[in-house]
Order: structure tokens, then C-alpha cells, then sequence
């Protein structure tokens, strides 16, 4: 290698370092200017965040940022939250550089309209005392299970010939409501879906069928929606007809089986039959939509015979509540942009996210159930206080009594006690008197006595305007 090429080397690498140090320089002596780059669009609905980044990126986490009007946009380590509808800038700071951009918010088109509807639609339906139950709109999706009965199975569950179904004369009408009245725990879903297809192959079996089965466990599907199935108990009896049912001694209607869809709702043991309507109510408001039907084509098993079905709904009193239910899904589907929400309980341990009043608190408290919605991208919170009642005055009188009898007072008296006049927890005042005030006083004095004792301790307990009398039997020994 001759001298030259080894200076030229030389040259090179000095030249490489030069660059080297010069672009180092940039980058941490501010040569090169900063600027904001925003992850998607400036146009942001509220309720939405973006990311920002710095130009150049790597100075991203050095930033200081900052929002002229955080009434409208708040940033936080470069994402922006937008607020309400307005316009802000949002500045980012770096050794003496800055860098801004603008930010606009805004309510997607018809979507506070939206929002109101909803929101008046909600102000009717959530009690404002509840004591057992509230019905929470269920905000996840339907997820159908497709596990069709064939048309040719040995029964002819699914009627018809070959295999082609028949199709209801007409299309869909109604969708009838039934329950299973099956409460061995086997039978969620998955268990009367199992049912349904051991029917279909057994020679034996009974004929019936309907279109779906909801369990807490799913959804299934057994029969298409527009084909006939067996469950309304009104045979082949036309839609608009009506007839006299033997069986039932019942003015029933026709049109069940020839142009219902039959729904089985599971009420197996250890399922929660909240969750299982609270889910069928958003299936049945789907198909409302699908066959473009009022809230009054939705029946119950009984309009068609007069038999007892859905027996829960019927016996408990849920079928009011279930119509409001469907029609609130209803409305929601009817929304004319992506609508999605979720449910945020204040009090969980009170009323719990299936809606269920937890029992066993003692005083009234309120519960604010808020609905966190999503329309398009705009997210506005939707708030309702519900006052869930706790122990009425007698059953807080009972309970203190319990408690007494439980924790405080042994069964066996050796010493002195302090009896309580007062009960803080229960707010209840109490009075005490005992049948032998030589070995055991009103005030809970012990006396030993020469032999074992009875004591009766007779308490008087009061809370507002109800006062109760109790016994207590001790010995004192
Ligand atoms: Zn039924």
C-alpha cells in the first residue's frame, strides 16, 4: 500500500468524525427546528385523545406541553384530550424552541340530539328507589351460535321436506318469549342446545323446537329466524286467528308456531337469569329491527295457549320491565351512527353490575349508575342516582336483635356486661329489663348467685316510630 492511499484514509475518518460531532450538535444544541407531528387528525370529536410526537422524535420525551385553553383541550406527555367543542393550540417547549398546533373539537353531526334521546329515554327507566332490581341495558355484543336442527332429522323438529325447511307463511310476526322450565344446573345453553339435538335424532323424543336458546353461557341458534318451529302450543293455527285452548280453558291467539320466532330463556340453577334476559332483550330488539316489528309483535308463550310460559318472567313480575329493556336496545340500534357504551357503578357492593340489589346493607344509599357513551367518537357521561333501599324499620330491628343475641350477650353469664342503650351501626335505642335483678341487673350487674339461674332479658327496641319487644334467656352462674 503506498504512502498516499494511507493519508487518504487518514482524511476520510477525520472527515466521518467532523460530520459525526456536527449532526450531535443538532440534535442536542437545537440547530434543527422542532415541530409536532399529531398521530391521525386535528379534528378530534370530545371525549377523544391523540397522540403528538416531536419532529425529531427522539426529543419527544423531553418536551414540555401546554394547552391556551383547557377548557376546550388538556395534553398531558404529549396526548391531547379533547374537552369540549372549540378550538385550542397546544405549544411544545424545548431549550428555548417551540412548536404549536391546532386543535379542533367537535360533536359529530345530530350526535347531542342523540344523546338527549337516550338520555330521556333513561330518566324514565331507572327507578329512583330500587329494592330488588334494576334492569341495566346489557352493553356487550350478541355473539349467535349457529347449531341448526336439520329439516329431515327423525322427528321433524325443523319441519319440512329434504332438506329445505318451511318457511313461515308470510314471514316473521312475533317473537315469543319462553322459558325453559328447566332448573337442573346442566341446562344453560350449551346444555339445552345439547337437548334439542339428542330430540331431533331420537325417535321417541318430543316434538318441539324453537329458533333460539339463550343461556348466561351464549346464544344458539337452531332453527332459521323465517322458518316455521314447534313451540307456541297453538299448532298450525294462522297469524290474525284465535281460538278457544282445551287445555287451558284460554282465549288464544294463532300465528305462534306459523310466523313466531321462539326464544327459550335458561333458568338452570347457579345461572343468573338477570344476565340471561338482559341479554335476550337485545337479541329479541335485533330482530325487531331485522323484521321491521313494533314492540307489541313480542309475546310470551301463554298469548298463544294459555299455558304458564316464561314462567319466571310471569311469576316475578318481569315482563314490563323486560318490553322497556328491549325497547331501549331498540332505540339504540335505531341510532344512526356507531353507538357503544358501558356501564360505571358507583357503589358495586350495593348494586352490583347485573343490576342486582345486594341485600343486607342497612341504611338507604345512593347509587349513581353512570353510562359512558360513545357515539361516533363523541363520549359524553350519562348520570342516574338510584336510592337503594336498605332495612325497613323492622327488619333493622330484627337484625339488631340478631346481632345481639349472636355477638353481645353470651349464653352464659359469669360477669358484668355493659349493655347497650344505643346502637350506632343500627341507630336504634335500646331498653333493658331483667326478670331477676338479683344475680343479673337491667344495667348488665352480676351478682353470683348461689345456684345456676334463668334470666330472661326482655329489650325494648326502637327506631323512629316502631318499637319492638324482644326476649333474651341467659344463665347466670
Ligand atoms: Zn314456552
Amino acid at each position: 500500500m503506498g504512502k498516499g492511499v494511507e493519508q487518504m484514509k487518514h482524511y476520510k475518518n477525520k472527515i466521518i468524525y467532523l460530520i459525526f460531532l456536527i449532526s450531535i450538535s443538532f440534535i442536542f444544541f437545537g440547530c434543527s427546528k422542532i415541530s409536532i407531528k399529531i398521530i391521525g387528525d386535528s379534528v378530534l370529536y370530545t371525549g377523544e385523545s391523540r397522540a403528538l410526537l416531536i419532529q425529531p422524535e427522539k426529543l419527544s420525551n423531553k418536551v414540555e406541553w401546554e394547552s391556551n385553553d383547557s377548557n376546550i383541550v388538556i395534553v398531558n406527555k404529549g396526548i391531547v384530550f379533547a374537552i369540549a367543542p372549540g378550538e385550542a393550540t397546544v405549544r411544545a417547549y424545548l431549550n428555548g424552541q417551540e412548536a404549536t398546533i391546532t386543535i379542533t373539537v367537535i360533536i359529530p353531526e345530530g350526535a347531542s340530539e342523540m344523546v338527549k334521546e337516550i338520555d330521556n329515554f333513561l330518566r324514565d327507566f331507572f327507578p329512583a328507589e330500587a329494592s330488588k332490581r334494576i334492569v341495566l341495558p346489557y352493553s356487550g355484543d350478541i355473539k349467535i351460535r349457529q347449531s341448526l336442527v336439520y329439516p329431515n332429522a327423525v322427528t321433524k323438529l325443523r319441519p319440512g321436506t329434504g332438506k329445505e325447511g318451511l318457511k313461515m307463511p308470510g314471514g316473521v310476526k312475533y317473537v315469543v318469549i319462553h322459558d325453559t322450565g328447566m332448573s337442573g344446573a346442566q341446562y344453560n345453553a350449551a346444555g339445552i342446545n345439547h337437548y334439542i339435538h339428542e330430540q331431533a335424532n331420537s325417535p321417541t323424543g318430543r316434538v318441539a323446537s324453537w329458533h333460539y336458546t339463550v343461556g348466561e353461557d351464549g346464544v344458539y341458534q337452531h332453527v332459521p329466524d323465517d322458518e316455521i318451529a314447534w313451540h307456541a302450543g297453538d299448532g298450525s293455527r294462522p297469524y290474525g286467528s284465535t281460538y278457544y285452548n282445551e287445555t287451558y280453558q284460554f282465549e288464544a291467539i294463532g300465528g305462534g308456531n306459523q310466523n313466531g320466532i321462539g326464544i327459550e330463556t335458561c333458568i338452570n340453577t347457579g345461572g343468573d337469569y338477570q344476565l340471561v334476559l338482559r341479554k335476550t332483550a337485545k337479541l329479541v330488539a335485533s330482530l325487531l329491527i331485522k323484521y321491521d316489528l313494533e314492540i307489541d309483535a313480542v309475546k310470551q308463550h301463554y298469548n298463544f295457549s294459555g299455558k304458564n310460559c316464561p314462567y319466571v318472567i310471569r311469576t316475578s313480575g318481569l315482563w314490563e320491565a323486560f318490553l322497556k329493556e328491549i325497547e331501549f336496545q331498540r332505540l339504540l340500534f335505531n341510532i344512526d351512527a356507531p353507538v357503544s357504551f358501558t356501564w360505571e357503578i358507583d357503589k358495586p357492593e350495593i348494586i352490583d353490575y347485573n343490576g342486582k340489589v345486594i341485600r343486607g346493607f342497612i341504611n338507604d344509599e345512593t347509587v349513581n349508575i353512570k353510562m359512558n357513551l360513545n357515539i361516533s367518537g363523541y363520549r359524553p357521561t350519562l348520570i342516574y342516582p338510584v336510592k337503594a333501599l336498605g332495612l325497613n324499620d323492622r327488619e333493622r330491628i330484627d337484625a339488631l336483635y340478631q346481632h345481639l343475641k349472636d355477638n353481645i350477650i353470651p349464653q352464659t353469664i359469669t360477669e358484668s356486661i355493659e349493655l347497650p342503650a344505643y346502637s350506632e351501626l343500627y341507630d336504634v335505642n335500646i331498653t333493658w329489663e331483667s326478670n331477676r335483678p338479683e344475680c343479673f341487673s337491667d344495667t348488665g350487674g352480676y351478682i353470683k348467685p348461689t345456684q345456676s339461674t334463668w334470666v330472661t332479658l326482655t329489650l325494648t327496641l326502637s327506631f323512629n316510630e316502631t318499637t319492638a319487644h324482644r326476649q333474651i334467656l341467659v344463665v347466670v352462674k
